[in-house]
């Protein structure tokens, strides 16, 4: 097939009139649905925080806890679209400035943001992160505003910067005259409070929220109202729907899993050319979904971890499925000579092998030798092939996966 038809195949997909999606924007991750069922409490309760800027008050600050998929980011939108609405009814002096601080970054991002919200404009650089808040202070001021700033997935800033943007905006109002602050922070980790100055804390959670995880039925709910609008009568089977959220509840309560599952499930049985979205569809969204996050996992891990699953990989093509640190260390140093660079310490290996046992990559379990003692047993968690289709177009690495140290040569040679 010539190349032009591979792509007229393709784009003919996309742009056909689809058996199966009405509206397959519906459910994008961003979308941010009319009806929020099962949030009605958080809903109001928020409602109720924010309420009083609409007579020129000063809302509390309130920070927002769940874990991810439990609507944060949706009821947030929600109650401000709203309150905008009524603002503008009122002609209420209110702004809000909505950031994602793990997509936005950095501190200076941030206050530039801000600055742009208030009508300040600042250079993409240059200037010190000081300076910046320091002009949006002063545009904020002279705009005399009430400012609802909401920090989504703050937990990713402090976690990798620490907490003096909090630090600052909590304590800006004692510098205002004539506008105001309020904040919403919302988190992902529910130990945020660990991480935080204690008088940060108490002046973010002057409210606090928790979401707790949906449970199968009410995801079930959420997305037979979501598919109502997003696929053709009748295309959905009631058992995919079922399945779908049976597998997202015992992820842990997650709509966003949910609702992954079912676009996926959706685009798998609209590439077999069938109209009605089953079970089976839904597995295989599972695995895709499944692949997707592994590939890009392993895509993306430090040069050091990348060699740790490289050498326990290497052991398991030389048939040592479980192996134990100083046989992995053994081939990691050998690795490590082969592509020029010093090995960390066995001490260091051992702790980055943990941290690949919590992302679900190795599995490394204590094992009980008798009066040995006990040692580390590790094993891939992943397909190989799926580590060799990521590490084959990896310049550095692409020719280690054929790479057999002489620590293994011998079982090598051995067809076992
Ligand atoms: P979080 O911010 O807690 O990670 P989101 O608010 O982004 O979660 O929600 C994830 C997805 O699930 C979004 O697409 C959102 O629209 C949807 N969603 C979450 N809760 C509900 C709900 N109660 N009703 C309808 N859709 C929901
Ligand atoms: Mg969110």
């Amino acid at each position: 097939m010539s190349e032009t038809n591979i792509l007229d195949g393709v784009f003919e997909r996309v742009t056909h009139v689809s058996k199966v999606f009405k509206d397959r924007d519906v459910l994008r991750h961003d979308y941010v649905p009319g009806k929020l069922p099962h949030r009605e409490d958080q809903i109001r309760q928020l409602g109720e925080t924010i309420a009083p800027v609409l007579r020129g008050a000063r809302s509390s600050n309130i920070i927002i806890y769940g874990k991810t998929g439990t609507g944060k980011t949706a009821v947030v939108k929600y109650v401000l679209n709203h309150l905008e609405a009524k603002a503008k009814e009122f002609s209420a002096p209110i702004r809000f400035c909505y950031v994602n601080c793990r997509i936005v970054g950095s501190e200076y991002r941030i206050f530039a943001s801000l600055c742009q919200n208030v009508g300040v404009a600042v250079p993409f650089t240059g200037l010190s992160t000081g300076e910046v808040f320091d002009r949006f202070q002063t545009g904020l001021d002279s705009s005399k505003t009430t400012l609802i700033i909401v920090l989504d997935e703050v937990d990713a800033l402090i976690k990798a910067r620490g907490d003096i943007l909090l630090y600052e905006l909590t304590r800006i109002n004692e510098s205002l005259s004539r506008s105001k602050v309020s904040l919403i922070g919302i988190s992902n980790d529910l130990r945020l409070k660990e991480l935080l100055d204690p008088r940060v804390l108490s002046s973010l959670s002057e409210e606090e929220m928790v979401f707790r995880p949906y449970d199968a039925n009410e995801l079930r709910h959420i997305l037979s109202e979501r598919s109502s609008i997003s696929f053709h009568e009748c295309t959905l089977s009631e058992s995919a729907l079922n399945l779908c959220s049976a597998l997202a509840a015992a992820e842990h309560g997650d709509a966003r899993r949910a609702l992954d599952l079912l676009r996926v499930a959706g685009e798998v049985a609209e590439r077999q050319g069938v109209a009605v979205v089953v079970e089976d569809h839904v597995r295989e969204a599972e695995k895709h979904i499944e692949h997707n996050r592994v590939f890009e996992a392993l895509k993306n891990l430090t040069f050091h971890s990348k060699l740790v699953i490289l050498s326990v990989y290497t052991l398991s093509k030389a048939e040592i499925q479980k192996a134990i640190t100083g046989e992995i260390y053994e081939v990691y140093s050998e690795i490590c000579g082969e592509v020029g660079i010093v090995p960390l310490t066995q001490r260091r290996l051992g702790s980055l092998v943990n941290e690949l046992d919590s992302m679900g990559l190795l599995n490394a379990k204590v094992t009980s030798m008798g009066r040995y003692g006990r040692t580390k047993r590790i094993k891939l968690e992943i397909a190989r092939g799926l580590i060799k289709d990521v590490f084959a177009n990896d310049g550095r690495l692409g020719r280690l996966v054929d790479y057999v140290p002489n620590c293994l040569s011998k079982c090598a040679n051995n067809p076992h």
